[in-house]
């Protein structure tokens, strides 16, 4: 992990986050960070400390840095698409950062909590199938098969390493939670991740306990699926040729209040697709308020491999199944 050095280095980014605040005001209110009243917008230079800077939190508004839900710890910076984390992270980390793949946190003295920047290795460094020795595959749209939006190939991917991989990409999830589960021995694995489903996942937990529903943990059985694993690999329900779990936009989760597998979330005394129904009511609920984060939910019944849960994705138009 790089960070920005030095406590002098600090004071540098303290006043270039607050510069970022007036710029982000007058550019993108919608992609503001919260600066409270009291500080600094505004305020001369001199009169600025650490304290200034520790007050100045990221807000959960639409599109902020920490997503709707307020609960991402993490974005994406990538050359290849205008994203709202690159002027920030060109601000913090210099223009020519987002050449130089890795991770990149911000001090918690800056943001009172942890946050990083993930520069992505770029879909290019994709060789034969494989990016160093870890296996990928190919894309549909590789294979001349598709050219619509939702399913061109992915910007780039985020290297996780033994080192990196507990690194927490929101308030309920780790960068290891999506990872495809194979090839365990081979290092750097290569993971492609959407912000906004990581959102929407923290808006269904938000949703689930405001409906009263205890949520101890969310597991994530499958995230992403590299290509190749998703027509080869393991044994996993509902592998379509077009699954979004290879675009990094979709995960098959339960709702584990300690036993490993789904809780009795409607109380009814069984553990049965009627408590993946329950994740389904709070996705409903989550994308009337967010339009934006539509997708599809599948509830899966158990089977002898895995317990009952619930895929949802963030692939842009509404997709129901498997709720007889
Ligand atoms: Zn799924």
């Amino acid at each position: 992990m790089m960070s920005v050095p030095g406590r002098s280095g600090t004071r540098r980014v303290a006043l270039t986050l607050l510069a970022v605040v007036g710029f982000a005001g007058v550019f993108a209110p919608r992609a503001a960070l919260g600066a409270p009243a009291s500080s600094a917008v505004g305020t001369s230079d001199s009169s600025l400390t650490a304290s200034n800077a520790r007050n100045a939190r990221l807000r959960p508004a639409d599109d902020s840095l920490r997503g709707r839900s307020g609960k991402l710890l993490m974005r994406l910076v990538t050359r290849a698409r205008a994203t709202l984390a690159l002027p920030f992270f060109a601000r913090f980390f210099g223009d020519s950062a987002v050449e130089r793949p890795g991770l990149y946190s911000l001090p918690d003295s800056i943001l009172a909590h942890p946050f990083t920047f993930i520069a992505l290795r770029p879909f290019t460094d994709k060789q034969q199938g494989r990016v160093g020795p870890y296996r990928i595959g190919f894309w549909p749209s590789e294979r001349g098969r598709l050219t619509t939006d939702a399913y061109e190939n992915p910007d780039g991917f985020i290297e996780v390493t033994p080192d990196n991989m507990n690194m927490q990409v929101s308030e309920h999830f780790r960068l290891a939670d999506f990872l495809t589960h194979d090839q365990h021995d081979v290092w750097p694995k290569y993971l492609v991740l959407n912000e906004d489903l990581v959102d929407k996942l923290e808006l269904v937990i938000d949703r689930l306990q405001q409906n009263g529903i205890r949520v101890q943990h969310m597991t994530v059985m499958s995230g992403f699926r590299t290509p190749w694993y998703n027509r080869h690999g393991g044994r996993v329900g509902g592998r379509a040729e077009l699954s979004r779990h290879m675009y990094g936009d979709a995960a098959d989760v339960f709702v584990d209040n300690g036993r490993g597998r789904m809780a009795d979330l409607n109380h009814d005394g069984r553990v049965d697709s009627r408590d993946a129904k329950v994740i389904l009511k709070a996705v409903e609920q989550v994308e009337r308020e967010h339009p934006e984060l539509s997708g599809g939910v599948g509830v899966y019944r158990a089977t002898r491999a895995h317990g009952p849960f619930a895929h949802i994705d963030v692939r842009g138009w509404r997709a129901r199944w498997g709720r007889s």
